[in-house]
């Protein structure tokens, strides 16, 4: 059985202190499907496209066994497109634009024989879009969720209805807050999990992520990275690698839980290393596994000398 993926596929336009790039590949889908393709196969992505989408980044994605049958091409019409500036503290980005494109009458139609997906990994996209996904599948029994601060600021009421329908929900520190109003993260991961997802994973960008599962909490930490080129997408390969791990080993103990969390942080490590998404293209096996060897390294200590 396949991985569902949804979300954005688009155009970014972005600039850092070291480079700037103009409609390079981008979307939630895009990263969490290339992140997540290095575990399952095949990864179904649904998603909307203009016909001004190079086929030189469809190419790509087949060739990574995407199935892009739930990819709609919608014929003279534009891909959206973000822009996004970091600034010289690269956790800190401004939204430069925002071009919906063809999503704005985008309505996710979930081909026949991706409809009886078991793991769904729900991208940024509107919440009320992602529902419309979830009514479509028809046994889901583990739904991954990520959102961003628009939605919580626009689209609140949606959110708090799909969150009732996730297992897992990915959100980063500052969304956390803002979707609790809570500054005290612990607490703020106890209001969001009453509200439906038993699981919730909180990035704090270069500093790791939190995960909250029944009493347990994991904290793991970010690859120390001496340079980092375009945090774009960090996010969603992380939730690519976590979903693309579970759904791989089909084991939702909490264990591998903590795993799939580590595996998620090593696909995001790679996927900022390069612009756009080249660095999450055409990684290997031993480098998966080499660092997430370095994970625990980083990680682990003797309880006495
Ligand atoms: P991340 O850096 O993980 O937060 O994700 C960055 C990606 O999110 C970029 O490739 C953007 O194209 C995409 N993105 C930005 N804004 C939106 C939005 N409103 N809806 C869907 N995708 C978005």
């Amino acid at each position: 059985m396949s991985l569902l993926i949804v979300g954005s596929v688009a155009l970014d336009s972005v600039e850092t202190p070291f480079d700037k790039i103009d409609d390079a590949l981008g979307g939630s889908a895009t990263y969490i499907s290339l992140a997540a393709s290095y575990f399952s196969a095949p990864i179904d992505l649904v998603g909307v496209v203009g016909s001004d989408f190079p086929k030189e980044y469809i190419e790509m994605l087949e060739k990574r066994n995407i199935d892009l049958e739930g990819l709609q091409i919608i014929e003279g019409e534009k891909t959206f497109r973000w822009g996004g500036k970091y600034h010289y503290d690269l956790n800190v980005r401004d939204t430069l634009f925002t071009e919906l494109n063809v999503f704005q009458n985008f309505n996710p139609i979930i081909p026949e024989n991706f409809k009886k997906s078991r793991y769904v990994c729900l991208g940024n996209i509107g919440p009320d879009l992602q529902l419309r996904v979830l009514d479509q599948v028809s046994n889901p029994q583990f739904v991954v969720c990520d959102t961003m601060n628009l939605w919580i600021n626009i689209m609140k009421q949606d959110l708090l209805k799909l969150l009732t329908r996730v297992n897992v929900f990915i959100l980063n520190d500052s969304e956390a807050r803002l979707l609790t109003e809570e500054p005290n993260l612990i607490k703020a991961a106890n209001l969001i999990r009453e509200m439906g997802p038993e699981i919730l994973i909180i990035k704090k960008g270069e500093h790791g992520a939190l995960l909250f599962i029944n009493d347990t909490i994991f904290s793991a930490p970010a690859y120390p990275m001496e340079m980092i080129f375009d945090p774009t997408g960090a996010g969603d390969s992380f939730a690519g690698g976590f979903t693309g791990y579970l759904h791989q080993t089909r084991d939702l103990s909490i264990e591998n839980m903590k795993r799939a969390v580590i595996y998620g942080s090593t696909l995001a490590s790679f996927c900022v290393e390069k612009f756009s998404t080249k660095g999450i293209e055409d990684l290997s096996y031993l480098q998966i596994q080499d660092r997430f060897r370095e994970f625990i390294k980083i990680s682990s200590f003797n309880e006495s000398n």
